[in-house]
C-alpha cells in the first residue's frame, strides 16, 4: 500500500508548501503556499510576473503546477472541469496558504476560525494584489465597479473528522509562531498520510504540538517540516519575554519594537512590557486591523487599549483628505497619533516601528530611543543586506539596539522526537532546505 502523495511545493526550500493527495475519488490538497525562495530566484521587487499575463507567468517560472482543473477561469482563459476536491489550509502564514488566490473557487478551502480571523485583517490592511486574494477575489481584467467572487471556505474545529469522498481528513491544533495552526491526519483506503504543517515544541503551546503527535501515531506516510532540522536547541518564549520586559523598564527614553504581529504570544509578550512599565503601546494602522480581528477570539486587550499610529501622507500635514477608506476610518474610532504626540510622552511609549517603517524616524527624531528587533536573524544575502540598511538607520539617530526572538519551528532534536512518537514507516521532507539531513535524523 502506498499512499498517493505529490510534493508541488516545499520540496528543497523553505515553504510554499502544496501537497497533493490523489485517491480513487477525490484529490485533495494540503497548503498552497508561494514559494518565496523560488519566486526570488526570477523575481524581486521591480520584476515581477506580468498582470497582463494572468497565472501564465507563474506556471511558466514553475511558481503554480501545471495542472488542468485547478485554475480561475479568468486567469487561464477558459472553461475547465474542476478536477480538485479542496485545499486544507494549515494555517494562515503566506507561503502556505497565499496562492489559494489563483484556485478556481468551486474548490472548497478548509481552514480553522483563527485562520479566516487572520485572513480577513490581512484582507481588510491590504492592497488588491493577484497573489494575495485568498479568502475572495475580482475577475481579471477588472472591470469598473465589478463585485468580488467569495470562495468557498469552509471552518474546521480541531479533532473533529471531515471526511472528503474516501479520505477522512482530522485536522489538529498544534503550537507554531502564529495562532490557529494545524497538522493533518488523513486516512484513506491506501494508508495514514499524517502532514505536520509548521509546528515547533518550545513554544508557549507546546501540549499541543504533544497531542498531534499521539493522535497521528502509526502514520504510514509523515509529510514533516524541517525548516530547523540543523539547529540543535531552540530558545523559549519565556528567554524573549524575560529579555524584553526587562529592557523595556530599564530604558528612559523613547522605545521602539518590531516582530511578527500575526504572532499572538510575541504580542502578549510586548503587551506584558508595556503594562510592566506603564508604557502606551501606540501601532500603526494594519496591526490595529489584527488587534481588532482577534482581540475577542483570542483573549487580547482590545484596541482601545491601544494608540495609533499616523503616519504621514499625501500633504504631510495630517489634514483630514490625506487619509482614505478603512485606514481613515479608524483613525476617525480610535485615539491616533501623530509623531509630535509620541514624541512629546517618548518616556511612556512603546512603538511598534517595522524596519520598513523607519522613514518615520525623520520625523521623530529620538535622542534617546532603544530599538527591540524580535525577529529571525538574517539568513540569507537579501536580508543581510537589510539588515545592513537597518543598522545605518539606527546609527543615525543614535538608537541602541537589541535583539530577542525564539522560532516558529522545531530544532532538530524536537523534531526527532516528534517522528519518534508518531512512528511512522516513511518520511516525506518538506519546507526544508535539507531534506536529506532530515531523512537522515528522523531515521
Ligand atoms: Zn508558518
Amino acid at each position: 500500500m502506498k499512499p498517493p502523495i505529490t510534493i508541488y511545493g516545499g520540496k528543497k526550500e523553505i515553504g510554499g508548501n502544496k501537497v497533493l493527495l490523489e485517491g480513487r475519488d477525490a484529490k485533495l490538497w494540503l497548503d498552497f503556499g508561494v514559494g518565496y525562495a523560488s519566486r526570488s530566484k526570477y523575481f524581486e521587487e521591480f520584476v515581477n510576473p506580468r498582470p497582463a499575463n494572468r497565472i501564465g507567468d507563474f506556471i511558466e517560472m514553475g511558481l503554480a503546477p501545471n495542472l488542468k482543473g485547478l485554475y480561475r477561469e479568468d486567469l487561464i482563459g477558459r472553461r475547465e472541469e474542476v478536477e480538485y476536491d479542496g485545499v486544507f489550509i494549515s494555517h494562515a502564514h503566506m507561503d502556505h496558504c497565499a496562492y489559494v488566490s489563483f484556485l478556481n473557487p468551486e474548490i472548497p478551502v478548509y481552514m480553522s476560525e483563527v485562520t479566516k480571523l487572520v485572513l480577513e485583517a490581512v484582507k481588510e490592511a491590504g492592497k488588491r494584489d493577484i497573489e494575495l486574494e485568498i479568502l475572495a477575489f475580482k475577475e481579471r481584467p477588472i472591470k469598473k465597479g465589478a463585485e468580488e467572487i467569495e470562495r468557498d471556505i469552509r471552518i474546521f474545529k480541531s479533532g473533529k473528522r471531515k471526511r472528503i469522498g474516501e479520505f477522512e481528513v482530522t485536522p489538529v491544533n498544534v503550537d507554531h509562531s502564529v495562532p490557529g495552526a494545524h497538522g493533518f491526519v488523513v486516512d484513506g483506503p491506501e494508508g495514514r498520510v499524517v502532514y505536520s504543517g509548521d509546528l515547533r515544541m518550545h513554544g508557549r503551546g507546546r501540549e499541543k504540538t504533544e497531542e498531534f503527535v499521539e493522535k497521528a501515531e502509526g502514520a504510514d506516510v509523515l509529510v514533516l517540516e524541517g525548516t530547523r532540522v540543523e539547529e540543535k536547541r531552540s530558545r523559549l518564549e519565556e528567554d524573549v519575554e524575560r529579555d524584553v520586559v526587562k529592557w523595556v523598564k530599564e530604558h528612559s527614553g523613547l522605545v521602539l519594537v518590531d516582530f511578527n504581529f500575526k504572532d499572538v504570544d510575541r504580542l502578549k509578550t510586548f503587551l506584558k512590557a508595556s503594562e510592566e512599565s506603564d508604557r502606551i503601546f501606540v501601532i500603526p494602522f494594519k496591526e490595529a486591523v489584527l488587534v481588532k480581528h482577534l482581540s475577542k477570539k483570542l483573549k487580547i486587550p482590545s484596541l482601545d487599549n491601544f494608540v495609533l499610529f499616523k503616519p504621514k501622507r499625501r500633504s504631510g500635514m495630517f489634514e483630514e483628505r490625506d487619509y482614505r477608506g478603512v485606514e481613515k476610518e479608524y483613525y476617525e474610532k480610535y485615539e491616533s497619533w501623530t509623531y509630535k504626540d509620541v514624541m512629546e510622552n517618548e518616556k511612556k511609549v512603546m512603538l511598534f516601528l517595522s524596519y520598513y517603517a523607519f522613514p518615520n524616524l525623520i520625523d521623530l527624531k529620538p535622542k534617546n530611543a532603544l530599538f527591540i528587533h524580535s525577529l529571525s536573524e538574517a539568513f540569507n544575502e537579501e536580508m543581510e543586506i537589510s539588515k545592513r540598511r537597518m543598522m545605518n538607520w539606527l546609527k543615525h539617530f543614535g538608537i541602541e539596539y537589541r535583539h530577542s526572538h525564539c522560532s516558529g519551528h522545531a530544532s532538530g532534536s524536537e523534531l526527532r522526537d516528534i517522528a519518534k512518537g508518531i512512528n511512522p514507516k516513511r518520511v516525506i521532507p518538506i519546507h526544508t532546505e535539507h531534506p536529506r539531513k532530515l531523512t537522515r535524523l528522523v531515521k
